[in-house]
């Protein structure tokens, strides 16, 4: 997708009341959005999806709801207390932060230089990268690529804000969000807002294995909200500080790890091209190497989807999180975090796949790969438009129901049908304006069929049945018009 493209999909986002910035009257809050109308049926509508393959779908998984709050103690066990940071540099000058190892050499020249590119077309208030962008970039990759052994290199890297030469050595920057459970401040009461919705799941574990009759191999999935205090945030929903994940934590027989982590790989792959309509091409796997896992795992593939800012960045992670969290929770809390496996009277702790995909930057890239324009418009009128070829399970509206006018009854008649069909599904119902800009308001939002109710459905009841992408208009009675929307 073209920047200018990328420009006119999230300016729509704002006007047609997908995404808002939050505490927008106040001018925002940085890494912080709200979801609009529009925006709260796409994700519940992904969300939806989401469920209903992975839990509703397999025999072998139940889902949970956990708090948000997360008491001091099962994130120390976890790691996250100690090293849930990353490595920060600040210009000395100026004050902005940026992530060091975001500009590290592994990701290439062209990588490390685009981003370097849009961190200074971004300080300097453009919404372009230009030319002066790129010079500044590439002479901070020539001095990055000779002297990055060097203890000092990061000092005489031009700060892509203010030109000056004076950045920081890495720090570690723990991004949780503390807090207290109760009104007095102490350090025996300290919680954090969770960063991640797996732990909710691991201190679980023995719950739901007590409670339910599933057997290893099984998995727990949620989906909800995390937190973490990016060090930069940035392009719309993709780095944020206020998350959503659906995140699974799928728990094996040691051995067999290895095998489920492939597996896990190809499930998510498939949700995301099958389900969510992703194009395949748009999408690619990354596998860690070895010396950038993180502490719990033993192998990590992320998903990665090419977003128009900066190429190919993950959508989604599928880790291998071995037996470590279990022991860790088994070993701070002193419960027996084991399974005993019947049929082989085994006792053993079982190793954990977590297939975790994050619900902001799934409907950015939806979006992305949705979006078209047509700048000479569709039907030869000239007319620029612009659709959303959103899979219609995920659009924000099933369906349009658009009276030809308002008088001779014709508004009566469609609300009378509009209550008909709704209730399971969201319809929009528009009178205003001619048809053709109606059906054009609703193939902005994505929103797959338009009924037309006109003189012809006052006498036999039939309506006239648009659909979005081909644009070809059948007529129709209510039931069959009922029966094609809920037969998706
Ligand atoms: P990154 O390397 O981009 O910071 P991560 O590896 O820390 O991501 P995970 O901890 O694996 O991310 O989190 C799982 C998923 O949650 C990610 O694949 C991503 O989709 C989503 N996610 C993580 N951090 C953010 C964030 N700050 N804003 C939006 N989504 C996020």
């Amino acid at each position: 997708m073209a920047a200018q493209n990328l420009e006119i999909l999230m300016s729509l986002a704002k006007r047609r009341g997908f995404i808002f910035p939050s505490a927008d009257i106040y001018g925002g809050a940085s890494g912080l959005f709200d979801m609009g109308p529009l925006g709260v049926e796409l994700a519940n509508n992904l969300k939806k999806l989401w469920w209903q393959t992975f839990i509703y779908g397999r025999r072998d998984m139940v889902g949970v709801d956990t708090a948000i709050i997360t008491p001091s103690a099962v994130l120390k066990a976890s790691g996250h207390v100690d090293s849930f940071s990353d490595p920060l540099i600040e210009c000395a000058n100026c004050r902005i932060r940026l992530r060091a190892d975001h500009f590290e050499i592994g990701e290439g020249e062209a990588g490390w230089q685009a981003r370097w590119a849009q961190e200074c077309a971004k300080h300097a208030k453009r919404s372009e990268v230009s030319a002066k962008d790129r010079e500044k970039a590439a002479t901070a990759f020539a001095y990055f690529t000779e002297n990055h052994q060097e203890a000092t290199f990061w000092q005489a890297i031009t700060c892509p804000a203010c030109g000056e030469r004076q950045f920081t050595e890495p720090r570690q920057f723990n991004m949780m969000f503390k807090t207290n459970l109760g009104a007095v401040e102490s350090d025996t009461n300290v919680a954090y807002l969770r960063p991640e919705t797996a732990q909710g799941i691991f201190v679980n574990f023995a719950n739901v294995v007590d409670t339910s009759r599933l057997k290893v191999p099984f998995g727990i999935g949620q989906i909800g909200k995390a937190f973490r205090n990016e060090i930069t945030v940035g392009n719309s929903l993709f780095r944020v500080r206020e998350l959503e994940q659906a995140e699974i934590e799928f728990f094996v027989k040691p051995g067999e790890d290895e095998v489920w982590h492939e597996k896990w790989i190809d499930l998510l792959e498939d949700f995301c091209v099958n389900t969510l309509g992703l194009k395949k091409e748009n999408l690619r796997r990354y596998a860690h190497p070895k010396e950038k896992l993180s502490h719990y795992s033993k192998g990590t593939t992320d998903l990665e989807y090419n977003y128009p800012f900066g190429g190919y960045q993950e959508l989604a992670g599928i880790a291998n999180r071995t037996d470590y969290d279990l022991k860790q929770h088994q070993e701070h809390s002193k419960q027996d975090l084991s399974y005993f496996e019947e049929a082989t009277k085994e006792r053993f702790q079982p190793f954990t796949i977590e297939p975790s995909l994050g619900i902001g930057r799934a409907i950015l890239a939806v979006l992305v790969d949705a979006f078209q324009d047509y700048p000479e418009g569709r039907d030869g009128s000239g007319e620029a438009e612009t659709v959303l070829h959103l899979a219609p399970k995920l659009a924000p509206y099933r369906l349009a129901i658009l009276p030809l006018m308002k008088k001779d009854g014709l508004a009566e008649k469609a609300e009378e049908i509009w209550d008909q069909l709704a209730g399971d599904y969201n319809i929009a119902y528009d009178t205003s304006g001619s048809v053709g800009k109606r059906y054009r308001r609703q193939d902005e939002v994505g929103t797959p069929f338009c009924v037309t109710v006109d003189y012809q459905t006052l006498e036999d009841g039939t309506v006239t049945l648009r659909d979005r992408d081909s644009m070809e208009q059948v007529r129709l009675s209510v039931a069959a018009v009922r029966e094609k929307i809920t037969s998706l």
